[in-house]
C-alpha cells in the first residue's frame, strides 16, 4: 500500500491487520522504527510545523487516527481502508507481543500508572514480557539514563504516552540518539493517555 498524502501529511492506507503485518516486518528487518497514529490534532499541527512534518515523513508507519481523514481519502486513488487508533493499535500490538514474546516497555502517564497498566496487562496476557516502566514526568536531564535503560532492556515495543505531538517528538529524538549505538530491532509508538485507560 503506497503512502498517500492528506493535507500534505503522509498517511499509510492500512487496515489494523496490515499495520500488525508491517510491525512484524519492521522487527524482522531490524533497526529502530517509529509508528504514528495521526489524529486530527497531529495533522493540524504538522501543517504549521516543518519539524513535525519531517517526523511523520520519516516514520515507518503513519496510520489515520480520525474518521475525517478516512472520509477525506475516499476521493483519492488509494483510500484509507479504516481508522486505526492509538489505543486499538496498542491492544493489537500487545496481543501480538504476548504471542511472539516481544518484550514491551511502558513510558508515560503519572507516576504509578505505567506499573498498574503493566500489571493488568500481565493478568490479561500471562505470556506478555514487561521490559520496564517509567512515568512521563521526568526532567530532560534524565532522558539519557532512560534511553540507556530502554536500550539495554531487550525492549522490542516501546509504548510512549506523553500526549501528542510531544511523544512523537520524544520518540524521534530517542531514535536519533539510540540508533547510533544499537542495532537491535525496536518499534516505538505514541499512545497518548491509553495507559490511564488500561490502568483504570
Ligand atoms: N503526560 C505525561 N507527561 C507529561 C504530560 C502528559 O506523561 O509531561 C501524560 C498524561 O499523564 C496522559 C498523557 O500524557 O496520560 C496525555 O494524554 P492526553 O489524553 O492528553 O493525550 P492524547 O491522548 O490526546 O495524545
Amino acid at each position: 500500500q503506497a503512502r498517500i498524502k492528506i493535507l500534505g501529511t503522509p498517511i499509510d492506507p492500512v487496515t489494523m491487520a496490515q499495520a500488525i503485518e508491517k510491525a512484524k516486518e519492521m522487527l524482522h528487518q531490524g533497526g529502530y522504527h517509529q509508528i504514528v497514529t495521526a489524529n486530527p490534532e497531529i495533522l493540524y499541527q504538522a501543517q504549521k510545523d516543518q519539524e513535525l512534518q519531517k517526523i511523520l515523513e520519516e516514520a515507518s508507519l503513519v496510520t489515520a487516527d480520525g474518521i475525517g481523514v478516512v472520509w477525506a481519502s475516499r476521493k483519492l486513488a488509494t483510500p484509507v481502508p479504516e481508522r486505526v487508533t492509538g489505543i486499538d493499535l496498542m491492544a493489537s500490538l500487545l496481543e501480538e507481543s504476548a504471542q511472539q514474546g516481544w518484550p514491551c516497555f511502558f513510558l508515560g502517564s503519572a507516576p504509578g500508572i505505567a506499573e498498574k497498566a503493566a500489571e493488568k496487562l500481565k493478568q490479561k496476557h500471562p505470556t506478555l514480557q514487561i521490559a520496564g516502566t517509567q512515568d512521563g514526568y521526568f526532567p530532560p536531564e534524565r532522558t539519557e539514563e532512560i534511553t540507556q535503560r530502554i536500550k539495554t532492556s531487550q525492549t522490542k515495543i516501546l509504548f510512549v504516552g506523553l500526549g501528542a505531538p510531544r511523544q512523537e517528538r520524544w520518540i524521534h529524538q530517542f531514535i536519533e540518539k539510540a540508533k547510533r549505538t544499537s542495532h537491535q530491532p525496536l518499534i516505538a509508538i505514541g499512545i497518548g493517555g491509553s495507559m490511564d485507560v488500561l490502568a483504570g
